[in-house]
């Protein structure tokens, strides 16, 4: 009887909800990540600093269009992405760091919370922009993951903007690489935070009312070749499903293969019913940190309650939402 009752109440909840959702109320959320590492303010230019609160602005703000005009928030986390693969600030697209061997090898992946639909590439080198091709594997493929020349053929087929290898390759990236090679400080290296970490992220909830997750990294600076971390992988670096939430992570990928890191907060929340903050408080700051895995992750449930819980140093963050306000964060605060 007492089960009977829960369930109805439970059955109303939603349908209000539902009501709710007919009406336009509904929220929308917008909450994006620029890489974790050890970002200190005292390593940190103010003009650096303002680059990088600039550059998370207009991501923020380009998604948050796509939102406020009804968008999906599959379009919405795309578009999100995009801007910040194509600015070399980050450690995605152009920006993306260097292999041992001197190469740019990218991944990405997307999640559609509503149909649990997702798509993935990996080790690919030509394609300008790979969460589109991510979202091209997810739409127009019978398929979740393609990697290297596979993924690459079917991206120009698909029509999406191919580029020479040699447009990845920055000036600060591959100082970044003679760093680690040679084990020495290289003149004018940007903040200490671009030594590994950088990758980018977004989850998105829309006026519908459902989730979308996406992550694009250049992975770790000198990785082996062919090395593929977490952030196409779906479950670790992304994961988004109505039903509890989207996941972006950006940190050391082999730990949060290891530990499934997107599922896992998911998981917390279906299973054992915490909160979004709760579960990703308790995977990131937990389950990785006991563990050695440095990283965070950005997390949105459907009723726009977010986490960005991080246990290394620093990590770029920040969110908008109905009420357009885009705010900016980099340090522990
Ligand atoms: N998670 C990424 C990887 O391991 C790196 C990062 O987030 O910076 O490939």
């Amino acid at each position: 009887m007492l089960v009977v009752a829960l369930a109805s109440t439970a059955a109303f909840a939603q349908s209000a909800t539902i009501t709710t959702l007919s009406k336009g109320t509904r929220p929308i959320m917008l909450v994006i990540h620029g890489g974790a590492g050890t970002i200190l303010k005292a390593n940190m230019t103010d003009e650096q600093e303002k680059q990088y609160r600039d550059a998370l602005t207009q991501a923020l703000q380009t998604g948050h269009a796509v939102l406020a005009r009804g968008g999906s928030s599959l379009d919405a986390v795309e578009a999100t992405v995009r801007v910040l693969e194509d600015n070399p600030l980050f450690n995605a697209g152009k920006g993306a760091v260097f292999t041992h061997e001197g190469r740019n090898e990218l991944d990405a992946s997307i999640m559609d919370g509503a149909t649990r639909k997702a798509g993935a590439v990996a080790g690919v080198t030509i394609i300008r922009n790979p969460i589109s091709a991510a979202r091209a594997v997810m739409e127009k493929s019978p398929h979740v993951m393609m990697v290297g020349k596979g993924a690459e053929l079917f991206a120009t087929k698909m029509g999406l903007e191919i580029v020479d290898p040699s447009y990845f390759w920055t000036e600060r990236r591959w100082k970044a690489l003679q760093q680690e090679l040679t084990g020495k400080p290289q003149a004018e290296l940007a903040p200490a935070s671009e030594k590994k970490f950088g990758t980018v992220g977004a989850v998105a909830l829309d006026q519908a009312g459902n989730l979308a997750a996406a992550t694009s990294t250049g992975g770790m600076t000198d990785k082996q070749y062919g090395r593929v971390g977490d952030s196409p992988i779906i479950g670790a670096g992304t994961f988004a499903e109505n039903e509890s939430c989207a996941v972006s992570a950006t940190g050391h990928g082999e730990f949060f293969i290891r530990w499934t890191v997107a599922y896992d907060i998911a998981a917390l929340m279906k299973y054992r019913g915490l909160t979004v903050q709760q579960a990703a408080d308790e995977v990131i700051n937990k389950k990785l940190k006991t563990a050695g895995g440095e990283g965070g992750v950005i997390a949105l449930d459907r009723n726009g309650n977010f986490a960005t819980p991080f246990n290394s140093e620093g990590m770029y963050r920040g969110w908008i939402g109905s009420d357009g306000k885009a705010t900016v964060k980099i340090y522990k605060e």
